[in-house]
């Protein structure tokens, strides 16, 4: 499917017979393709008599080729799909046969990418980053405090490399432009968390999408900030600096990195309300603990908070 669309990408009309030629197909082999290729992935693509097609929207295609001898170098090795279920859950199923080396899983899309609690990550084709990075903490608990904290510190630093600006973090694990949010992570754990186990990060990122279905709050995305990028250049970005931060945090423990997160926390000093299924608390955010739980001022007693139901919204 992709050698079409790469053709395809620059978001220029192409000819059929053009396209035909260069997959060696007949011009209408070339239509049922892009039929195909518009039912799969539900690309808008334009089709005038006289001028040939054209995608609605340029796109960046992840390219295997370029990407996997760099991410190697990283100590990173690349699982590339067309579509997946969740980046997340290709890596669970991947952990048995991977060994000791970390993986990254990364795709075009995402029938079922996951939220917090069972919500929706919304993932249309080739539009943002859907990458999971998977590998093996030895230590236990300790290894783990404030790690997906740190998962956002490095997104967060990735986006500013490229150029967006007023990029912060928003407790636990969003990140937010100006009030709207462009990345999502989620970290997954599988085996013993107080001996060896193995860490998912799953990281959605925004990147070209402009237009979106099933997102039912503020988001952003890098275009709408800056233009369009060049998906392969975040994927290396992200995956160095995220490398960074993770040797940072296995050396040091979150200590070391906590006055970075809350000097780069949206809602620092401001009231929120703190969620969970069964209570609602509202107080002043004061900022994070050793272990990357929240703290806050609550009827002038400082409590702390942390686990993977909770949610923190700004008091209006
Ligand atoms: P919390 O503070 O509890 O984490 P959240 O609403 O940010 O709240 P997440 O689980 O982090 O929850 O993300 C899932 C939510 O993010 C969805 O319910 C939806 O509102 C929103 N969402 C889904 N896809 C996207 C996307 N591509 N970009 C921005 N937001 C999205």
């Amino acid at each position: 499917m992709n050698r079409l669309l790469r053709l395809l990408q620059d978001g220029r009309f192409h000819s059929g017979q053009e396209l035909g030629e260069a997959l060696g197909v007949t011009r209408s082999a070339v239509w049922k393709h892009l039929q195909r290729i518009q039912g799969e992935t539900a690309l808008s693509l334009y089709r005038v008599p006289g001028r040939g097609y054209r995608l609605a929207e340029p796109l960046s295609l992840l390219e295997y080729e370029y990407l996997n001898p760099q991410l190697m170098q990283l100590n990173w090795a690349l699982n590339l799909y067309d579509t997946i279920d969740s980046t997340n859950a290709e890596a669970l199923r991947l952990l048995p046969r991977a060994g000791e080396r970390p993986f990254i899983v990364l795709a075009e899309a995402q029938t079922a990418g996951r939220g917090r609690r069972g919500r929706l990550w919304v993932s249309p084709f080739g539009q943002n980053l859907y990458c999971s990075f998977a590998f093996k903490v030895h230590g236990g608990a300790k290894q783990l405090a404030g790690m997906s904290l740190v998962a956002g510190l490095a997104v967060m630093q990735t986006l500013r490399r490229l150029g967006v600006a007023e990029v912060g973090l928003k407790w636990p694990n969003d990140v937010y432009v100006d009030g709207r949010k462009i990345a999502g992570i989620l970290l997954e754990l599988t085996g013993d968390p107080a001996d060896v186990c193995h860490v998912i990060i799953g990281v959605g990122i925004n990147v070209n999408m402009v237009r979106a279905e099933g997102i039912d709050q503020l988001w952003t995305s890098i275009k709408e900030q800056i233009g369009m990028v060049d998906r392969n250049e975040l994927v290396l970005t992200l995956a160095a600096t995220l490398g960074v931060y993770l040797d940072r945090h296995s050396a040091a423990g979150f200590s070391a990195l906590r006055d970075e997160w809350e000097a780069s926390h949206i809602w620092q000093g401001r009231n929120c309300t703190l969620s969970s299924g069964s209570y609602e608390f509202s107080g002043v955010v004061l900022g994070v603990d050793q272990q990357g739980g929240i703290r806050m001022r609550l009827d002038g007693c400082e409590r702390s908070f942390s686990g993977g139901e909770l949610s923190l919204r700004l008091d209006p």
